[in-house]
């Protein structure tokens, strides 16, 4: 066969032909009229898309995901109009089922969030399931939940008819060229080595499914994710399979369902995946399957006659088992990697890429064409990972368990338990000793609640009020009537330096942070429509240095969006994570307790709120940052991090008298809930303006230093807000908040929450979440409001707080 031409030149270069690289293509070229050029190593469709089983559902816990989703239901329903290409799209709805009360508790919570989604969800009592799924025996049923808009599509179909979309609309394809490297100069990607040869250009989308992580390798990108096995049978024709079945989801069986050609097909998601090529993919795998495994399909195959007894009976025409990609989360990943400017990534889709592809091609393209995500896409991000993830032994672990976990019941707060313990603090040992039970983030061990002696030191899963919670709320009290030491080690820390550090700093940041050496800025950094991309503490330690402290799991997107945006012009930027220890010491006696371990004056003239100071420490230098997140008097103590055990143990000596103790972060998000701090990626996203947030007084609107965003957020301010992040509090016990309950104001749904858990100063669940209107939020029409929140499908009366619940005044965090 002879080799294909190639164009030398295009301004985007998509990699794979798959339903996510033709998606991608064709919103490219259609919305942004691009010079796109899509190369395929094989065929259109030839990896994980032509086998895929086509069912096509909405609901996630993401609301981001959630709309891509609904919008790839939309692109799929008018795709054929547009191209004359059949998709085989049916909206034929998805039934899901539950066995036991904590599903079925679950799926009420999902109605909730589906609610404040804008998606229709009918929760349907056993009799009502049966009616919609005649086939299925319904004795073990608790209750059942049916999506009518979800549906169910032929994938080779919506992928041909998107790359003829794509072609229509200019994009051009070539099929048997593979890309082989990437020319990088300075940073910057600026063309591709292909078997066909170079071809220059501005920006590469990887989108090449499982050989994604080979692919992004090339370039020195750090993709993430594992090829699992996954398999489904074909059933011959069922006698009462109607071509309208709808999809079927039975979790507690592990099992799905759906029609097709007047059979059944079934697969589902065992509890141990077989990993797939943890070696590598076999060259030339296309349009090909894997061994049929019978004996790991049995469970499934066992539920499913349980739940279908019809199947018994039927012929199977044939065992379908395909790899996918997986990765640690379960979520896919978008956006541009932070190791090369100019590539982007669409991939890893865990088996939902027929369902996503509409949507991810649809934010990809914006996001290639923008340099900026067009709504919150943090779940996606393919900055939530980091360096650890480069490590494919650990990745193939934690994807395992993440695949098992595919239909299992998601507990609030449940944590991963594999792969782990992988980075732990110098205090790990000492932590544990005190009862610590560990949760991980990014790769760390931190302590989210300690266990009395006699208490169980780990989490028991409940729907309701779970074992920790009155160990945190003890260590809550701690906090709030003496004091406590949070180890916060695994925060993530940056230095900027250079003669234009301050200069350019000022233009990332939306708040005043050259304000002179010793003092410490809490600000936010903004994109270009004026969303938070960053919420973190900027401290001058020089007139040339500063010291930035973001959210441990931030580490890489903070990282890149600053160092992106400081350019490198008289600036240096220096990832120092590693360096530091940090314990926070917070609460009334935090005072007390550092006047006894230090010479050094921390009175409130000397070492106010908003100061950092040099102090030493039992022999040792530490950085006193005066700032909380927990709203109390108190110090993040950066230490070298060696010597944060010393500096930990003179602490917990000199404190004593006062009773201090370890705390963990399940009351440190107790103790901000109260205060009214925001979390990035739930409270404040870069869909969220600060003035939205509540956040305005952090944002230098009047002075005249320009900074990225201004003139969004200048806008923003200046018209009545269309919604606007306020808080509530919900007295009864029984009311568990997690996030996505439906805001009610007299009735009618207003917005739904960010955030929520239990305040234990303020006895009261609490949450917080946008509350939205076309006309305008005012205050006056606010007040004038009853609220509700709708949690779990049941009405909780509720009270709206426009300001913190505890310490409006800020006495104590100045004290
Ligand atoms: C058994 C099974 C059932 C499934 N059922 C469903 C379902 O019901 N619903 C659902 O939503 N999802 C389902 N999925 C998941 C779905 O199939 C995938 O998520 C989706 O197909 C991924 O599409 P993609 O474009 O990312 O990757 P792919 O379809 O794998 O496309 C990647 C392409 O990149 C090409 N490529 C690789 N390297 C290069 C290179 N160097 N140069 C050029 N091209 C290259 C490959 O040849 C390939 O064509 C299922 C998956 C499996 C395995």
């Amino acid at each position: 066969m002879s080799t294909p031409t190639i164009p030398t030149q295009a301004d985007v270069v998509v990699i794979g032909g798959g339903i996510v690289g033709c998606s991608t293509a064709y919103h490219l070229a259609r919305d942004h009229r691009r010079n796109v050029l899509l190369l395929e190593s094989g065929r259109l469709t030839n990896g994980s898309t032509w086998h895929a089983a086509g069912l096509v559902g909405q609901l996630r816990t993401s609301a981001s995901i959630t709309r891509l989703l609904k919008y790839s239901v939309e692109l799929y329903s008018k795709l054929e109009a547009e191209t004359g290409l059949a998709t085989g799209w049916k909206q034929n709805g998805g039934l899901r089922l539950a066995c036991n009360q904590d599903r079925w508790i679950e799926i009420k919570r999902q109605a909730t969030t589906a609610k404040s989604f804008g998606l229709e969800m009918h929760l349907l009592s056993p009799k009502e399931a049966l009616d919609l799924w005649p086939l299925m025996d319904p004795s073990d049923l608790v209750g059942a939940a049916f999506l009518p808009t979800d549906g169910q599509a032929s994938p080779s179909d919506i992928t041909q008819s998107l790359a003829k979309g794509a072609r229509m609309h200019g994009a051009k394809i070539v099929e048997g060229v593979a890309v082989t490297g990437f020319r990088i100069e300075n940073g910057r990607v600026t063309g591709l080595d292909t078997t066909a040869g170079p071809v220059a250009c501005e920006k590469v989308v990887i989108c090449a499914g499982m050989w994604s992580k080979e692919v992004g390798r090339l370039a020195g990108v750090s993709i993430p994710l594992q090829p699992v096995q996954h398999q489904y049978i074909l059933t011959e024709k069922i006698d009462g399979v109607s071509p309208n079945l709808p999809t079927l989801r039975d979790p507690d069986r592990l099992i799905y369902f759906k029609e097709e050609v007047g059979g059944l097909s079934m697969g589902g998601y065992e509890t141990n995946p077989i990993a797939w090529a943890e070696a590598g993919i076999p060259k030339n795998f296309e349009f090909q399957l894997l061994d049929e495994n019978w004996d790991h399909f049995e469970p499934h195959m066992i539920q499913a006659i349980e739940r279908v007894p019809a199947l018994a009976n039927a012929g199977v025409k044939q065992m379908i088992n395909g790899p996918e990609s997986f990765t640690p989360d379960g979520n896919f990943m978008l956006g541009e990697a932070p190791e090369v400017k100019g590539v982007f990534v669409g991939c890893g889709f865990n088996a939902f890429g027929i369902a996503s592809g509409g949507g991810a091609g649809w934010a990809l393209a914006n996001w290639v064409e923008t340099g900026e995500q067009p709504m919150d896409l943090w779940v996606v991000d393919i900055r939530r990972f980091a360096g650890l993830h480069r490590d494919d032994a650990w990745v193939c672990e934690r994807t395992l368990e993440a695949y098992g976990k595919h239909y299992s019941i998601a507990w609030p707060h449940e944590e991963y338990k594999s792969a782990r313990p992988r980075i732990v603090s110098p205090l790990y040992e000492r932590l544990k000793a005190e009862g610590a039970v560990f949760g991980s983030k990014l790769g760390w061990e931190r302590p989210n609640w300690f266990a009395a002696p006699g208490e169980a030191a780990e989490d028991v899963p409940s729907q309701g009020r779970t074992n920790w919670f009155e160990p945190v709320g003890a260590e809550h009290r701690a906090c709030r009537e003496a004091v406590v030491v949070f180890d916060q080690s695994s925060f993530a820390k940056f230095e900027v330096s250079g003669p234009k550090a301050a200069e350019r700093l000022e233009w990332v940041a939306a708040n005043r942070v050259a304000r002179g050496p010793g003092r410490l800025t809490y600000t936010q950094m903004l994109n270009s429509r004026g969303g938070i991309e960053c919420d973190l503490t900027v401290a001058q330690i020089a007139d040339d240095r500063f010291y930035v402290v973001t959210g441990t799991g931030f580490r890489t997107h903070d990282g890149a969006w600053i160092r992106d945006h400081l350019g490198t012009d008289g600036v240096t930027f220096t990832d120092v994570t590693e360096d530091w220890g940090t314990l926070s010491l917070m609460g009334p006696k935090a005072r007390d307790v550092l006047a006894a371990v230090t010479d050094a004056d921390m009175s409130n003239a000397a070492a106010p709120f908003g100061s950092v100071r040099d102090i030493v420490v039992a022999g040792h230098p530490v950085r006193a940052l005066r700032v909380t997140y927990v709203g109390e008097l108190g110090w993040e103590l950066h230490v070298p991090l060696a010597a944060t055990g010393d500096v930990f143990d003179a602490l917990m000596a000199a404190g004593a008298p006062h009773g201090i103790r370890p705390a963990g972060y399940r009351a440190i998000e107790s103790l901000r809930l109260e205060k009214g701090y925001r979390a990035w990626g739930s409270d404040i996203t870069p869909n969220d303006s600060p003035v939205e947030a509540g956040l305005g007084w952090a944002v230098k609107l009047k002075s005249n230093l320009d900074f990225l965003g201004r003139a969004a957020t200048a806008a923003i301010a200046s018209a009545p807000l269309k919604k606007r992040l306020v808080g509530f509090t919900v007295a009864d016990p029984d009311c568990f908040l997690v996030g996505r309950e439906t805001i009610l104001r007299d009735g009618v749904p207003v917005g739904y929450l960010a955030s929520g858990g239990w305040g234990y100063t303020v006895d009261a669940a609490i949450g917080y979440g946008y509350v939205r209107r076309e006309e305008g939020v005012a205050e006056d029409w606010l007040t004038a409001g009853r609220y509700e929140l709708d949690v779990a499908n049941r009405i909780f009366p509720a009270t709206l707080a426009l300001g913190p619940l505890y310490d409006p005044a800020m006495a104590r965090v100045k004290a």
